[in-house]
């Protein structure tokens, strides 16, 4: 598992090329957007200026990461020499079944093919390739660099070695890798996004204001972020579109989006990604407040 494509430079990506660069992978990056790719390398060098700065690595660790990523735009240049490719993608599922069919044409057929994805089935990805023995889930935390967990995905065909192999590479990265099945959410969205969607209905309903929702459960419940604060973080596109999956995969009406999120987005307020959720965002500050008065 020495080569590594990621699809997809987002927020996510950028941080997985990170990782596995900063390992000595070798790693390409790919995205449909010339920009996302330079939005990448920028942030990727600017958080290793952090960790510079932290003394956790030296400037000539910076210099090695840096030199083993490369990117490129198109997918088919991209997975020719792959050993492993980790899609983070836009959380969509039309896009990812396209992805992953394309991925099974390009990549070498001994290619471990793995995907970020928050929600989506991995069974259902799977089946959209010729190889879904060779097809997982590998599903890292926010920022990527900085979080322990991967959450490893067994999807219905996934075999033993593939599982094996992943468990294995995600400890030579620092992590700690837990292997969960494939149902809807997973684990880790399955137990945060019913939590988040339940703030934002607090919120709604008019019981409390945003930072007393999130200082309630900061100081009570020893969470190291609010969840509105932690849901502007991971966007609000992405937890209505997991929600979404939670709510049809179980059919249950408790994970039925709160209005107020399903409005929040269509009105294109995402969160931390475009500068306002449920704070208001503003470059170089970190204080935090409220986008509006939300009671109503
Ligand atoms: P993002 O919107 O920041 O980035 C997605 C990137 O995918 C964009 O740069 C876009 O140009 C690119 N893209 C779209 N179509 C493509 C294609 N056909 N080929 C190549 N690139 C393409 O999204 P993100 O937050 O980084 O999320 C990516 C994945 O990671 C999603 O599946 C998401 O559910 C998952 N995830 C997100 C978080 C989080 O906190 N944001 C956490 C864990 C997992």
């Amino acid at each position: 598992m020495k080569n590594i494509s990621v699809v997809g430079a987002g927020t996510m990506g950028n941080g997985i090329a990170h990782l596995f660069a900063q390992y000595d992978h070798p790693v390409t990056l790919i995205d449909v957007s010339e920009a996302a790719l330079e939005k990448a390398l920028t942030t990727i060098s600017a958080n290793l200026d952090r960790m510079v700065k932290k003394e956790t690595i030296s400037t000539a660790d910076k210099d090695r990461t840096l030199s083993n990523i490369r990117t490129v735009s198109s997918l088919e240049e991209g997975l020719a020499t792959a050993h492993l490719v980790v899609e983070a993608a836009t959380e969509n599922s039309a896009l990812k079944l396209q992805i992953f069919r394309d991925l099974d044409v390009f990549a070498p057929e001994k290619a471990i093919l793995a995907t970020n994805t928050s929600s989506i089935s991995i069974t259902q990805i799977a089946a959209a390739t010729k190889r879904p023995a060779q097809v997982i889930g590998m599903h890292f935390m926010n920022p990527v660099p900085l979080m322990k967990l991967v959450e490893v995905i067994r999807g219905f065909d996934t075999s033993e070695d593939t599982t094996r192999i992943i468990m294995e590479l995600s400890q030579t990265l620092g992590k700690v890798p837990v292997e969960v099945n494939d149902y809807p959410g997973f684990v880790a969205n399955r137990i945060l996004m019913p939590m988040i969607n339940e703030a934002i209905y607090t919120l709604y309903e008019g019981v409390a204001g945003v930072t007393e929702i999130d200082t309630v459960m900061k100081l009570g419940m020893a969470h190291p972020m609010g969840p509105l604060q932690l849901a502007d973080f991971i966007g609000l596109d992405v937890c209505l579109s997991i929600l979404k999956v939670l709510q049809d995969g179980f059919g249950q009406p408790k994970y039925a989006p709160c209005p107020l999120l399903v409005n929040m987005v269509t009105a294109g307020k995402l969160g931390v990604k475009n500068g306002e959720g449920f704070y208001k965002y503003t470059p170089g500050s970190k204080e935090l407040i409220p986008a509006r008065n939300f009671t109503r």
